[in-house]
């Protein structure tokens, strides 16, 4: 495993693969997550060197937080990792409220203090409300106390609200955005990560294959890479594309099986920056080309804006719609879909959303969901 540093943490050493803990691995029954399966992903990442391990408080209902906290204290491994955890500023509407939940979070993940403590998904409206409930001064509060370790946010909105929150956030020490080799310039994260950069503010990556999409691609992909030289798994096309700029110090990934830990570790294993040469770069141009032509919604099967009041499958609705994009299955217009066909027979299909917009406000990459499901529903022939 590699290991790259925060400028403004010289004495902390993050591994460039971290993991992410937002798509566990879960139980078929009851969508619970699978304890063992996931001691086995965590175990496995210790020991390819893995240090930095993310959750949040709305992961898994909650639970991803105390899921790794016990299994972090059953490994006995405190000591020796990263934790980052995240205050979501959409459940906050006081400094004493923010207080409840970090105190929460430290019991959920049975520990004394949390390394890097982010603001979550910062956006304009996010970063008004951190400043009028004043919750910066309960964060140097916490980080004084020695609770947190290190303070940053993550983002999403567009570069003038990021270039806004860096100058007026000079306590931040690192800052975490949407990067990968689709995104790097519709949400200006390539910009955003050089105005952190000439701050001295490394960043962590999350999303760098893009929800598993550049891990498992349509096969127009795979056929493009197969034209390079040296061939590479499409997930080291990913992983390595992100790890090229050198001021990214991790990349976080959602892995949810044993092989994909496996896979994602031999990926990065010479992931120095600035090592690919210009032609790898314009093969993966090339990529980002075709899937620009036929992405139909750019939806990263987060599950921030589930569950819908409607039963609306919004994730799996617009993850069928792009692959049938991406598959040409759509070319001629509206096309079977099997996936979709259950999607509906189990009470989760796109006619039953009543525009209510209430998941709009929880997607973290702005997309018109309610617009979107219409056009996806006039896709699919019954
Ligand atoms: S707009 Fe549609 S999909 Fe979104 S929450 Fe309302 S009913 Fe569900
Ligand atoms: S629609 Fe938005 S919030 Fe919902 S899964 Fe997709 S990206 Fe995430």
């Amino acid at each position: 495993m590699l290991y790259r540093k925060f400028p403004k943490i010289p004495n902390v050493q993050v591994s460039v693969l971290g993991l992410g803990l937002m798509r566990l691995p879960t139980k078929p029954e009851d969508s619970s997550i699978d304890y063992e399966k996931t001691k086995e992903i965590v175990s496995l990442s210790l020991e390819h060197g893995i240090n930095y391990f993310d959750t949040a408080w709305p992961y898994h209902g909650g639970t991803s937080e105390v899921v790794f906290g016990k299994i972090v204290k059953e490994f006995g491994v405190r000591d020796k990792i990263y934790i980052a955890d995240k205050l979501p500023i959409w459940d906050v509407d006081s400094k004493e409220k923010a207080r409840s939940i970090f105190k929460t979070q430290l019991e959920r993940l049975q520990t004394d203090y949390i390394d890097f403590y982010l603001l979550h998904a910062l956006s304009k409206s996010h970063w008004e409300k951190v400043k009028k409930l004043d919750l910066l001064s309960l964060l140097d509060e916490l980080k004084d106390a020695g609770k947190i370790r290190h303070l940053g946010f993550s983002f999403h909105d567009t570069p003038d609200v990021f270039e806004k929150i860096i100058d007026e956030y000079p306590a931040a020490e690192f800052c975490q955005v949407q990067y990968n080799y689709i995104d790097g310039d519709v949400q200006g994260a390539t910009k955003n990560i050089e105005y952190a950069a000439e701050r001295n503010i490394g960043t962590i990556v999350m999303e760098p294959l893009r929800g598993g999409l550049l891990a498992t691609p349509p096969k127009g992909i795979i056929d493009i890479f197969s034209h390079a030289e040296k061939p590479r798994m499409p997930a080291e096309w990913g992983l390595r594309w992100v790890l090229e700029n050198q001021e990214v110090v991790c990349a976080l990934s959602g892995m949810s099986t044993a092989e994909q830990v496996i896979m994602n570790c031999a990926a990065v294993s010479n992931a120095k920056p600035n090592s690919m040469p210009l032609r790898q770069l314009k093969i993966v141009e090339r990529a980002v080309e075709w899937f620009k032509q036929r992405i139909m919604v750019s939806c990263t099967s987060c599950r921030y804006c589930m569950p819908c009041p409607k039963n609306v499958d919004i994730p799996s609705i617009f993850s069928e719609w792009n692959r049938m994009a991406m598959t040409g299955a759509l070319e001629n217009g509206p096309a079977v879909s099997a996936i979709y066909n259950k999607i509906q027979k189990d009470g989760h299909g796109a006619e039953l959303c009543v525009v209510c917009r209430k998941c709009e406000s929880l997607c973290p990459q702005k997309i018109k969901i309610a617009d979107k499901l219409a056009e996806a529903k006039k896709a699919f022939k019954s």
